[in-house]
């Protein structure tokens, strides 16, 4: 086991040899305001955990996109919005991020009532495999500073569901500290989860991405994009939600804005 004081020392080197160039980092906090909105404290720790992310995770352009700094940047520093409390250990099991130009058509497929088999194309704007990379259109991911509004944010969304699978399959439920956690967690979410299809149903307006209905495995990740991006409007809406994930990601953005 590798001592604090050591480990200190590591993540130094580490951070040096990634060290982002002051205009970069600027310009990145510039274009995605929900981050630059944040605490000094704050934003000079997210830019010691971005530094770490690029030197531990491979970036790799799909269909001859090159990735380049300022996009290898902007990813890394989303992705460790999340992680800046919890720390890059939870993203452990993942190797790195594919980045795609625009969104991604998968095949899918569904049977209907009469059981008849039919095929379609879903467009992804991205998606996290366990133990695979994360996917990611760019497209997508440079629109995050204006689409932060409407409280939409794939970076943090597919990180999200990676730290729901650090503690095993996706099922809605990062890992947590103990039974009464876990309880407390379940009864918050599912309230809240079902407020949202209860508004849905109702026709009634809701800041939450109606996709976070889907099941809780989504609720979770759209609850955590609109918590980084959107925390005043998360806050109004769903107040024991935004109590719940600022206790989990240790993280109080609403008052940090
Ligand atoms: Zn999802």
């Amino acid at each position: 086991m590798i001592g604090r004081w050591w480990r200190r020392r590591l993540d130094a080197r580490r951070i040096s040899r990634r060290a982002i160039p002051d205009s970069l980092w600027e310009s990145t906090l510039q274009c995605y305001p929900f981050l630059g909105r944040r605490s000094t404290a704050d934003r000079q720790a997210l830019r010691e955990l971005t530094s770490l992310f690029l030197d531990e995770k491979e970036f790799s352009g799909a269909h001859g996109l090159e990735v380049t700094d300022a996009m290898a940047v902007a990813i890394a520093a989303q992705a460790c919005l999340p992680a800046l409390k919890l720390g890059l250990g939870i993203y452990a099991r993942s190797v790195g991020v594919v980045v795609q130009p625009g969104a991604v058509l998968a095949r899918r497929q569904v049977t209907d009532e009469f059981g008849l088999v039919h095929d379609y194309d879903e467009p992804l704007s991205g998606e996290a495999m366990e133990g695979g990379p994360v996917m990611l259109s760019w497209e997508d991911v440079a629109d995050a500073g204006q689409s932060a509004e409407q409280g939409y944010n794939v970076v943090i969304h597919e990180f999200v569901h990676l730290i729901d699978m650090a503690g095993g399959s996706a099922t809605g439920m990062p890992p947590l500290p103990d039974l009464q956690a876990r309880r407390h967690w379940k009864m918050v979410m599912e309230a809240a989860y079902a407020r949202l299809c209860r508004a849905l149903e109702s026709g009634e307006d809701s800041f939450l991405d109606p996709y976070g209905a889907e099941g809780l495995e989504e609720f979770f990740p759209v609850a955590s994009e609109a918590f980084f991006v959107a925390p005043e409007s998360l806050k109004a809406e769903q107040p024991a939600l935004y109590e719940l994930l600022a206790g989990y990601f240790q993280q109080d953005p609403a008052s940090a804005a």
